[in-house]
């Protein structure tokens, strides 16, 4: 029944969460096959509980047998310790907290060694030593340290994720994994997920949250960008995690047309129901969990993904960083209403996304420019998108979106495009716009598609400095994508006799500029080295604030913004479009 340490440090941290625990320390050494010990400041157990515990068929819930759902990994309920103990060495030292002393209870292979009255904390503290000590067979089936380990910490994950409540903190071999405290679910998301190079993982997720009678559906996924080859896929039911293949592709096919290609978006989805209308009994060992009205929760769940990023592609309202510059207003929340799809109200044959009827506000005073954004949608359907973060058919969709505005586009301040909307105007920021645009063709470029390069009529030397030289090499060919033409010459020296096309400063800042942001990472925002280089490259090469453009020069950018897919903020997270409305307007009158 024991397979591995991972399913001993899931039972016995389930245990200490049952008991009520606020904070949970998790010791291992050679990743738990020596020793595996778990101390909680739970309620304790009294003399008779804890031998009580380790007896077979002795326990325990049965209070709440209707809870089925506590069926698991081990098959019956008070089977765990059980069955722990008898492939292992344990110390248990337990003590309620109207004990004076606690209870130390010392087994090997189901055999009572010793029990005494001992001086500990409330709470629990137990320590599984030499797992499959004597069942070699068994001990021999374990993997590798390392495998292990692996295994244990993704059963850790599954724990702390729907924990958030409890701290905990996780030893390996003296050396300390996780430090978690109490914290909110983004915040523990944050604090498992986020590494030095890739900090603030939870602030760039998009919120997802539907309630029906039948079911809430709350958590988090990514944005398309932040896709990556191994993500971070998550799904609970009640407060445990599950692995449920159908809703996978629910998920998946939120995305579709949006990723690029061979990369998995994160997710991280809670679900609350009933929990008479879920079966655990299929898979006790698999967490495979069947729901009785997948069929009507599959489009809940997907119209909320959806939704989540919809929104973030609509709107530019995001909790992003704000960079310095004067920051135009974003739209309200009407607006926002607006352009987002309806609300999934509780009807399972309901779609919003393939039903162009039910769109919100499609009333016959909505302008063209209403029409322009809020054909996102349309754009994102599956069939109409097939790939990557830009299409050809985007493209001619936006071009066409674009071309159907017989909008006047007006430039203010020399960097925003004004134009109207239906209850106000609408403001692009030309700069950021235009960093959008490079940013998804330099990203399709670096998945290769050629790219148009600029001969230079006067070659550049570029000495890259020494310390910079092997991140250099390994950037030749991606450089070259994004349309860079060099020539080696010796000691870190570089002839640079081509550049990317719409490039007009000057090539060796731009290349420094990406070997900085590359090895600096400085934008938290941006999760690959493709991202940071496209990034980089992009802002070097957008057009300036202050830059003044000519009616064509604005139709065709606003034409090229609308086809991408993310055209509401720039890759770093910031608005590109805002909306102003008429009450906002009229409040400057008042
Ligand atoms: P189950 O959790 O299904 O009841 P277990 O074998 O895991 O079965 O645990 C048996 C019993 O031992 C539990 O019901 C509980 O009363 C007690 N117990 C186990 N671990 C703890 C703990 N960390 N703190 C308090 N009581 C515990
Ligand atoms: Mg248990």
């Amino acid at each position: 029944m024991v397979q591995r340490p991972a399913s001993v440090l899931k039972e016995l941290v389930e245990n200490s969460i049952d008991a009520g625990a606020t904070q949970v320390e998790i010791i291992l050494t050679d990743a738990g096959r020596t020793l595996l010990e778990v101390i909680d400041n739970g309620r304790g157990m009294s003399e008779t509980d804890a031998r009580m515990a380790f007896e077979r068929h002795a326990t325990s819930k049965i209070r709440d047998a209707i809870d089925l759902f506590n069926l698991h990994t081990m098959g019956f309920r008070g089977e765990a310790l059980p069955s722990i103990v008898a492939v292992s060495q344990v110390e248990l030292r337990t003590r309620t907290a109207d004990a004076e002393l606690g209870t130390l209870l010392v087994m090997a292979g189901s055999e009572v060694e010793s029990q005494q009255p001992v001086q500990c904390p409330v709470g629990t503290n137990i320590s599984v030593k030499n797992l499959f000590f004597n069942t070699p067979a068994r001990r021999r089936f374990l993997k590798s340290n390392t495998t292990e380990l692996r295994n244990l910490l993704t059963e850790f994950h599954r724990i702390v994720l729907v924990n958030p409540q409890v701290s905990f903190t996780l030893t390996s071999d003296g050396q300390r994994l996780y430090q978690l405290p109490e914290a909110t679910t983004k915040q523990r998301i944050d604090a498992v997920f986020s590494t030095a190079s890739k900090h603030n993982f939870a602030r760039q997720l998009l919120t997802v949250e539907t309630q029906t009678p039948l079911v809430n559906i709350r958590g988090y996924v990514c944005r398309p960008e932040m896709a990556q080859k191994t993500a971070q896929q998550y799904f609970f039911v009640n407060g445990r995690y599950m692995r449920h293949p159908y809703f996978h592709k629910a998920v998946m096919t939120a995305y579709e047309g949006m990723l690029a290609h061979d990369v998995n978006p994160h997710y991280f989805i809670y679900f609350d129901i009933d929990p008479s209308s879920i079966d655990v009994n299929i898979h006790p060992t698999k967490t495979e969990i069947h729901f009785a009205d997948e069929q009507t929760i599959w489009p809940l769940l997907l119209a909320a993904v959806k939704e989540a990023i919809g929104k973030f592609a609509a709107v530019s309202r995001i909790d992003f960083d704000q960079d310095d510059a004067v920051q135009i207003p974003v739209a309200t929340h009407e607006e926002l209403e607006r352009v987002r799809a309806p609300q999934v109200s509780f009807d399972p044959s309901y779609n919003p996304f393939s039903n162009p009827a039910g769109r919100a506000h499609a009333a016959a005073s909505t302008t063209q420019w209403e029409r322009l954004y809020e054909g996102l949608t349309d754009r994102q359907r599956p069939e109409a998108a097939q790939s990557k973060l830009f299409t050809e058919q985007a493209v001619q969709a936006g071009v066409q979106a674009a071309a159907d505005a017989d909008g006047d586009l007006f430039q203010i301040c020399r960097r925003y495009i004004l134009t109207n909307s239906h209850s106000g105007v609408m403001l692009i920021d030309q700069r950021r716009a235009h960093v959008r645009i490079l940013f998804d063709q330099y990203m399709r470029q670096l998945s290769s598609q050629p790219a148009a390069t600029q001969q230079l009529l006067f070659p550049e030397l570029w000495q890259v400095g020494v310390s910079q030289q092997p991140l250099m090499e390994s950037l030749l060919p991606q450089l070259q994508s994004l349309g860079f033409m060099l020539q080696p010459r010796e000691a870190g020296q570089y002839e640079v006799t081509g550049v990317p096309a719409e490039l007009s400063e000057s090539p060796i800042a731009a290349l420094e500029d990406i070997l900085s942001a590359v090895s600096e990472q400085t934008d938290a925002a941006l999760d690959s080295r493709q991202e940071r280089m496209a990034a980089s490259l992009a802002t070097s090469a957008a057009i300036r604030v202050g830059q003044r453009l000519s009616v064509d020069e604005m139709r065709r950018l606003v034409e090229r913004l609308f086809a991408c897919p993310m055209h509401a903020v720039d890759p770093s997270g910031h608005p590109v479009i805002a909306l102003v409305d008429e009450t906002q307007i009229s409040n400057l009158f008042s």
